[in-house]
C-alpha cells in the first residue's frame, strides 16, 4: 500500500450526569447503566469501519462529549486497545474532555497513563454568577482544584472551554475573570460566546422573557477584550475562538478547520472519509440496537462534488486567523480562489471585512465579528 493518508478520530461519549440549561450537545443524563452495551456497540462500529478506512493513518484523537471523565480508565483502556488493533492508529496527540467536578488524582493518572497528553476541562466561566446561570455543578473551587490534580498527573497541555456573554456579565467582570484565567497559566483557552440554541433551557427562559441575551455593542466590545488581553499576554488568536501559546494549537481541531479527513466514532458523531460525509444519528438507543444486529447505526450520507469541497474548505479554513492560502487550495481542488470568488470577494475586501496577506486570504479583525455572515455568502 502507498502513502497513508493523515486522518484524526473522534469519539463521542454520549453520558451526563444532568443536561446544563445552555447545551445543544448530544448527551443523555443518568444512563451510566448504558455504557457496557455502548462499549459493546463501539468495538462493533469500529471493526466495521477496519477494512473501510484502511488508507488513513490516525494521528489525533479526541474524545469528547457529553462528559467523557464520567467513565473510567477501563472503558478507555479497552477502547484504545481495539482502535490499536484495529485501525493504523498512532496519534501524537490524545486530548480527554472532562468537567471539573469529581476529577481525582488516580482517574487523572490513569488516563495519562493509557497515553492522553492533553486535558480540556469545561471551566466554562471563572465567575459563580456565570457557572450559576450556565447551569454548572462546579463551584470555581473545582476548576482550580481539577486544574491542580492535571498537573500533579503530568498533563502539560491542558485547555479551558470558557463561555462569554451571558446574560448579567458585564466587560467589568470579565476583565476580573481574563485576570483570573491569566494567572492560571494554561496554554490554551477556547472562548464561545453563548448562543441561545432551540430545545435547550436557556432558550425556554430567553422565550419566556426571564433572561435576555447581551446587546450587540457588548458582546463585540467582549469579543475584542478577550482578543487584547490574551495576545499581551503572549497567546495567539489562531482561530476565531481559540488561543493558544506557542506550540499549544489543537492538532485535532486543525483537521476540522483545514477540511481534512476525520472520522467520527458514536451517536452524533460526523466523520469525513472516503470523499462522503456521514453523521450518525443523535440516538443511544438506535445507535445500540444496530450495532447489536451487526450494521451501521442510522445516520445521514452525503457526497459532496469538488466544487462544494472548495467552498466548505474556503469556509472552514477562513475559521483560522492565518486564513486560507489561494495556491494550496488551487493544488486540491483546482479553483482559482480570486476568479471563482470574483467580484464578491473584492466587494467583501473593499468593505475591509477580508484582506489577503501574500497569498492567504484571510479575515480583518472587523471581518471576524461577522465571520458567520461572511462564510453564509461564500458556502
Ligand atoms: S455542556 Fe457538557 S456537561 Fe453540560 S450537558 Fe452539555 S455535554 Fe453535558
Amino acid at each position: 500500500m502507498g502513502q497513508k493518508i493523515e486522518a484524526a478520530l473522534y469519539l463521542h461519549v454520549p453520558f451526563c450526569q444532568a443536561k446544563c440549561l445552555y447545551c445543544s450537545f448530544y448527551s443523555v443524563p443518568n444512563a451510566l447503566d448504558l455504557v457496557p452495551l455502548y462499549l459493546k456497540a463501539l468495538r462493533e462500529e469500529i471493526r466495521l469501519w477496519t477494512q473501510r478506512v484502511s488508507q488513513y493513518r490516525f494521528v489525533t484523537f479526541y474524545v469528547g462529549g457529553g462528559t467523557p471523565s464520567l467513565l473510567e480508565p477501563s472503558f478507555y483502556q479497552e477502547v484504545l486497545r481495539v482502535l490499536s488493533r484495529e485501525l493504523d492508529f498512532f496519534p501524537q496527540e490524545c486530548t480527554i474532555e472532562a468537567n471539573p467536578e469529581g476529577l481525582t488524582l488516580s482517574k487523572l493518572k490513569a488516563y495519562r497513563e493509557l497515553g492522553f497528553n492533553r486535558l480540556s476541562l469545561g471551566a466554562q466561566s471563572l465567575d459563580p454568577r456565570g457557572l450559576k446561570i450556565l447551569g454548572r455543578r462546579h463551584q470555581i473551587r473545582d476548576i482550580l482544584q481539577a486544574i491542580d490534580l492535571a498537573c500533579q498527573a503530568g498533563f502539560e497541555n491542558i485547555s479551558l472551554d470558557l463561555i462569554f456573554a451571558w446574560p448579567g456579565q458585564t466587560l467589568k467582570t470579565l476583565r476580573k475573570e481574563l485576570k483570573s484565567l491569566l494567572s492560571l497559566g494554561i496554554p490554551h483557552l477556547s472562548f464561545y460566546e453563548l448562543t441561545f440554541e432551540p430545545g435547550t433551557r436557556l432558550h425556554h427562559e430567553m422565550l419566556a422573557g426571564r433572561i435576555s441575551p447581551l446587546p450587540e455593542e457588548e458582546i463585540v466590545d467582549m469579543y475584542y477584550l478577550i482578543h487584547q488581553e490574551l495576545e499581551k499576554k503572549g497567546f495567539s488568536h489562531y482561530e476565531i475562538s481559540n488561543y493558544a501559546r506557542p506550540g499549544y494549537q489543537a492538532k485535532h481541531n486543525l483537521f476540522y478547520w483545514q477540511a481534512r479527513p476525520f472520522l467520527g466514532l458514536g451517536p452524533a458523531a460526523a466523520s469525513d472519509v472516503l470523499g462522503t460525509r456521514y453523521k450518525n444519528i443523535s440516538d443511544l438507543k438506535s445507535y445500540l440496537k444496530a450495532l447489536h444486529q451487526g450494521v451501521f447505526p442510522p445516520r445521514e450520507e452525503e457526497r459532496l462534488s469538488l466544487e462544494a469541497r472548495f467552498r466548505e474548505a474556503v469556509v472552514l479554513g477562513l475559521r483560522l486567523l492565518e486564513g486560507v492560502s489561494a495556491p494550496e487550495l488551487k493544488q486540491r481542488f483546482g479553483y482559482d480562489l480570486r476568479l471563482y470568488y470574483g467580484e464578491d470577494l473584492d466587494f467583501l475586501i473593499r468593505a475591509g471585512f477580508l484582506e489577503w496577506k501574500g497569498d492567504c486570504l484571510r479575515f480583518t479583525f472587523p471581518g471576524l465579528l461577522v465571520a458567520n455572515q461572511i462564510q453564509a455568502r461564500l458556502v
